[in-house]
């Protein structure tokens, strides 16, 4: 061989479903990055093998530009998770690789821990009166607020002080009025930590059975109410882990979650702890990777993506509220983050612990047949009772804007003693509608087949779906008339009404208007904790994690509305929903009260919330599925399209459809007719779909990799926007 003619293949960030053939002048192992020019651009591919010959000609192979590792970034482990992630989902490895990554190495920088920059005012400058900078007041402001900050402040907490703040920074700097210094990243481990409480016998045996099996495959199902030492439990496993110098890799479905459960870690192990999750900067985010890579981090805690975070000595994974729908990512490369996390388990050859109030009844069939080891822990810890939950008949109860008359009694009631309550209401905004009552018009979207939500604060009416905002309109456009109202309640509207019916109870309304702002959450759950709101109004934003201990009463406003839903998942969420908050009323020496007003008070699914009877739920809902042939007892791929003219996505399926019809077909998998999405246009772009189910896995994806692959190359694929959904978690 000539000295340079090893023939790389690279996975570069691009849509097509293959690696690419380059030449490089050394061998190059799998996992390391290069630049190589593609097209006319130069980027950064990462090596994932070495091929004696390529389908092109010699002379055709272009050398790459450069080496960027010294040594593999990927190991050979976390390559191969991913590898088996881009077939399972049947995505193209350079973007499932790139979403792996940290931006900083995406870019193609060293992949070094860095200090963050932190800025400090000159002892100069703290003798300058801010006034004088009244003129520049980017300038003053900084100036006061360095001052206000003797350890310093980073680039993040100054960008939020100003949208001047570079140029404000640079001329502060110019007059030699700040210095900067680089802080190391690490937390410090200068802290107390706490002992863990004495474990219940339910949480004993649930350690126990864990940890006798540690350093082999087995995922465990650990269910247990909200508040029922579930936490407690990976805690105590996870010493263990420690103890053996493994690392453990937790995950949580929210973001706003993990500064609780960091905290909550913190007080208990002296260890680094590596946190990953969208909030992060860049380096921030590099940092934490790399500490986890090296082993330097034993507990690596985070959100979604962090279930690809590399790790030296993996011992444990830990995945919290495992039901929740956002460990699913809805676009781009679209894979669940828990069933990534049972493979890697599985790969890696380590135990893994699923906790929920409320499992999935994908891990709950599992651990029916015995794949998954089911562990439950009955009682909540402390002594506290379930809450009584009580169905409000709304066919006799007429409500006054959403609040039937027993709930404002209760709500008295609560205000009376000094205790908090919780209302919940799945819907945002004022009104779901705005209507004319002469001739019926409703204010539709121009762009999707939905009606505008009335936002009567901000006097808009927006589009939930796409984001369109447009003046809330007072006269009909349709007979002219201006006899408009809103129908229906949202969370603006019912905080409105409880302003009316309790003029002097101080009521927070959480939902994403309320917000919006960076902190704004924060703040309201620390007014909620010190006692200083009454009542809580809110969306589901409210149903996760969040503890309230002196809430007594919840209130769940339109809890119908998922009983009928469309998708075949709707009711499973209900159900969890209301579980998951009903768990976060009353402990002890406060019994809680759940109260749900509906029109179907003799629906099973509320009898067994009445009874907190999870599994009666699950068992009847697994027969539905059963019956009716859908997940866990089949497995579905969901093929999408979408395109601004009328009748293109849906004749993409058809074509889709007739080549699926001229492959081999395996036996068991059933290929669905195209059909329109449910809400057909959304944002300008009409939308269908077509739906592959089949009763075993395997056949399921022989046949999706030969039908994506010709889909890709075929001529008719790039009309329209498309992508396939693997176990998709929502049907629209
Ligand atoms: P979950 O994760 O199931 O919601 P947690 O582990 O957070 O439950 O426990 C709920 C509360 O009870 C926490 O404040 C926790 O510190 C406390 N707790 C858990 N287990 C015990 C125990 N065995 N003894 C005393 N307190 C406990
Ligand atoms: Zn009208
Ligand atoms: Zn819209």
């Amino acid at each position: 061989m000539t000295a340079s003619s090893h023939i790389v293949q690279v996975a570069v960030p691009t849509p097509l479903r293959r690696a690419f053939d380059y030449l490089s002048p050394v061998e190059l192992p799998s996992g390391t990055r290069v630049r190589v020019s593609f097209g006319r651009r130069e980027v950064v591919g990462i090596v994932v093998g070495e091929v004696a010959r390529s389908d092109l000609p010699h002379s055709r192979l272009k050398p790459i530009t450069e080496s960027l590792d010294a040594v593999p970034l990927l190991a050979p482990p976390l390559l191969d998770l991913l590898r088996w992630a881009a077939d399972y989902y049947h995505h193209p490895l350079g973007e499932v690789i790139n979403a792996a990554l940290p931006a900083r190495l995406r870019q193609g920088r060293a992949g070094v821990i860095s200090g963050v920059t932190v800025w400090t005012l000159t002892p100069k400058a703290r003798a300058v009166d801010p006034e004088t900078l009244k003129r520049v007041p980017a300038q003053k402001r900084l100036l006061q607020v360095l001052a206000a900050a003797p350890e310093g402040l980073e680039a993040e907490q100054l960008a939020q002080i100003s949208p001047r703040w570079t140029a404000g920074l640079k001329a502060l700097r110019t007059k030699g009025w700040v210095s900067s210094y680089q802080r190391d990243s690490g937390p410090s481990l200068d802290r107390d930590t706490e002992a863990s409480p004495e474990l219940n016998p339910g949480q004993q045996s649930a350690v126990v059975t864990i940890t006798a099996d540690l350093g082999r495959y087995q995922p465990y199902l650990l269910h247990g109410v909200t508040g029922s030492g579930k936490t407690e439990v990976y805690l105590n496993v996870i010493a263990q882990v420690l103890a053996q110098g493994k690392q453990t890799l937790a995950l949580v479905p929210e973001i706003s979650l993990t500064p609780q459960l960091v905290g909550r870690f913190e007080r208990r192990f002296r260890v680094p702890i590596a946190v990953l999750h969208s909030g992060l900067n860049d380096q921030e985010r590099l940092n934490a990777w790399l500490a986890a890579r090296d082993g330097k981090a034993p507990i690596v805690l985070g959100t979604r993506s962090a279930v690809f975070t590399p790790l030296k000595n993996p011992g444990l994974i830990v995945v919290d509220e495992e039901h929740d729908a956002s460990y699913k990512q809805q676009d781009g490369f679209r894979y669940s983050a828990r069933d990534v996390a049972v493979m890697r388990a599985s790969r890696e050859k380590i135990p893994i612990v699923l906790g929920s109030a409320t499992p999935s009844l994908e891990s709950l069939r599992n651990a029916r047949d015995g794949t998954y080891t089911l562990l439950e822990l009955p009682d909540r810890t402390g002594g506290a009772g379930m809450p009584e939950v009580r169905l409000l008949d709304m066919r006799r109860l007429k409500p006054s804007e959403g609040l039937s008359l027993p709930l404002r009694e209760a709500i008295a009631a609560r205000l009376a003693k000094g205790e908090q309550s919780i209302l919940f209401l799945n819907r945002r905004g004022f009104a779901p509608v705005w209507m004319c009552f002469d001739c019926g018009w409703v204010a539709p979207c121009r762009r999707c087949d939905a009606q505008l939500t009335l936002h009567q604060k901000r006097q808009k009416l927006l589009c939930h779906h796409c984001g369109a905002e447009q003046d809330m309109t007072r006269r009909c456009p349709s007979c002219q008339g201006e006899n408009l109202h809103p129908l229906g309640e949202g969370t603006e509207r019912v905080e409105g009404a409880l302003t009316k019916f309790f003029p002097k109870a101080r009521i927070e309304r959480v939902d994403r208007d309320s917000t919006s702002r960076k902190g704004a959450l924060e703040e309201k759950l620390r007014r909620v904790h010190a006692g200083e709101a009454d009542i809580l109004v809110g969306t589901q934003m409210l149903s996760k994690g969040h503890d309230f201990p002196n809430v007594t009463l919840v209130g769940i406003l339109n809890a119908d509305q998922g009983l009928y839903g469309t998708d075949f998942r709707s009711s499973e969420r209900l159900f969890q929903l209301i579980m998951q908050v009903s768990g976060r009323a009353g402990r002890a020496d406060k019994p809680g009260e759940v109260l749900i007003q509906t029109w179907h008070p003799d629906h099973p699914l509320f009898n067994a919330l009445q009874r907190h009877d999870f599994h009666g739920f699950a068992g009847f809902a697994l027969t539905e599925r059963h019956e009716t042939g859908y997940p866990p007892y089949s497995h579905l791929a969901l093929l999408r399209a979408e395109s601004p003219a009328p009748g293109a996505a849906l004749k993409f399926l058809h074509d889709a459809h007739a080549l699926a019809a001229r492959l081999v077909p395996e036996k068991g998998v059933q290929i669905m007719a195209p059909v329109p999405a449910p809400m057909e246009r959304r944002a300008g772009r009409y939308r269908a779909q077509l739906l592959v189910q089949s009763s075993k896995r395997a056949p399921l994806h022989t046949f999706l990799s030969q039908w994506v692959e010709q889909l890709a190359e075929s001529k008719f694929s790039n009309k329209v926007r498309w992508s396939l959904d693997v176990d998709p978690m929502d049907m629209f």
